[in-house]
């Protein structure tokens, strides 16, 4: 098997690497040493968005016909390979990654004509509403009720969890339309306007500080009918068809060496505050992890792989989501024992602290992502089930 670039996928890279360079704000760079204000980097970010929108690189892979490049799955990858190496940040969110593609393969022309301009150009934000309190992995058992009232459903209930909810223009989110029917077949997908009345945003502080995301609730909101995507109680299969997107969404290989080539730097950069220098276990636990995120580019291939040949990744999306989602966790927890108490300074000025002082915040953030999108259990579950063909637990 032989990994490298076709001549063409190489000029390609050169191509995307060029318009990186070129395009790419300084505020925005993984090197900047500048002080960037909140107003500056929002402004970089703006211009930012511009740019890649301009190049109909923000839906890389959609139709023409919706604002998109058509780019196949490998084109596409490399392209996400040079963002990431460049440490560019993503600029289409939820919409593009996965409301765009549901409305594109279900929402009526209305709604495409509607909402799909504001994704493409990354003007809309978007947040998901799917996860309940009682209602996470086992999400068919959402709560939140959509009663029809002439032209308008009124919306009553809660969400949780929603990431960038305070900060969204649209949700989508499955609400219960028919509580006699089994749980998958009474729910329908609504997409609500944040600003309707009665829509009551609470963010939530995670362990590691950050307000990402938040409890969302419903009280009499009214969302026109219009809005619904697919058909009445079908919206569990419109739903599902999202999660697909979230899934399939590859992990990002590239960053966890990322990750690991800034502690190589910092231990080159500071030596007299790295931890158990002397001690072998470090440099064991080093070679492992550098082995790891060798192992999680070549899970996301198969996944790409599979993707151009037009096959759905399913077990393999799961662990490939699995490993590379506990191997950041990992990451950050080698980050940890080569810092020692050092790595529990969260201030970057106090001249104790290591790694600007995101160690120990940096280990308590990993955890999320081995939560989000399915938890590390569930993939468990997919590859056990799907992958191996064990039966159900
Ligand atoms: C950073 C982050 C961002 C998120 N953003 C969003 C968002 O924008 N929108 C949204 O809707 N949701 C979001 N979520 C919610 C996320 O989808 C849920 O947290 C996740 O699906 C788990 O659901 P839960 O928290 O209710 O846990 P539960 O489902 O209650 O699970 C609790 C524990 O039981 C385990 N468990 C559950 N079922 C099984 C099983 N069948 N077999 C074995 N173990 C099981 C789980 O693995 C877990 O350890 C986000 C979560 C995080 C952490």
């Amino acid at each position: 098997m032989d990994f490298k670039d076709t001549p063409q996928e190489s000029a390609w890279r050169q191509e995307v690497r060029a318009f990186l360079n070129e395009a790419l704000p300084a505020e925005l760079r993984s090197d900047f040493e500048g002080e960037a204000s909140m107003f500056g980097r929002g402004m970089a970010m703006r211009k930012w968005r511009a740019s890649v929108a301009q190049k109909g690189w923000i839906a890389p892979h959609w139709p023409k016909k919706y604002g998109g490049a058509e780019m196949g799955v490998k084109d596409q990858f490399v392209m996400n390979e040079e963002f990431a190496e460049a440490e560019a940040p993503q600029v289409g969110g939820f919409g593009v990654m996965m409301i765009g593609p549901t409305l594109i393969t279900h929402g009526s022309e209305e709604l495409k004509e509607r909402f799909i301009p504001g994704i493409v150009k990354g003007e809309t934000i978007w947040c998901q509403g799917y996860s309940e309190p009682g209602a996470g992995s086992d999400v068919a058992s959402l709560q939140t009720r959509a009663v029809r009232d002439g032209d308008d459903y009124v919306l009553n209930g809660q969400k949780i969890w929603t990431t960038g909810a305070q900060f969204a223009d649209w949700m989508y989110m499955l609400a219960r339309t028919d509580p006699d029917a089994p749980k998958h077949r009474g729910i329908s997908m609504l997409l609500l306007d944040m600003k309707s009345p009665g829509v009551q945003v609470r963010p939530l502080t995670t362990m590691a500080g950050t307000q990402t995301f938040n409890e969302v609730f419903f009280d009499n909101v009214r969302v026109p009918v219009s809005n619904r995507v697919g058909e009445e109680n079908r919206g569990w299969y419109v739903g599902a068809t999202l999660l697909d997107f979230e899934r399939s969404g590859i992990g990002n290989a590239v960053g966890v060496r990322k990750q690991l080539e800034r502690l190589l730097r910092w231990s080159q950069r500071e030596p007299e505050k790295l931890q158990f220098q002397t001690r072998k276990s470090l440099r064991l636990e080093f070679a492992d992890r550098w082995i790891e995120a060798a192992t999680a580019r070549w899970l996301s291939y198969r996944v790409i792989s599979m993707q151009a040949n037009n096959e759905i990744p399913n077990a393999e999306a799961s662990l490939t989501k699995l490993f590379m989602s506990e191997l950041g966790q990992r990451i950050s927890a080698l980050a940890l024992h080569m810092s020692g108490m050092r790595g529990l300074i969260n201030d970057p000025k106090n001249p104790h602290s290591a790694m600007g002082g995101r160690t120990g915040m940096g280990y308590v953030s990993s955890v999320s992502s081995t939560i989000a999108g399915g938890t590390s259990e569930i993939q468990r579950n997919i590859v056990a089930q799907r992958g191996l063909g064990l039966p159900r637990a």
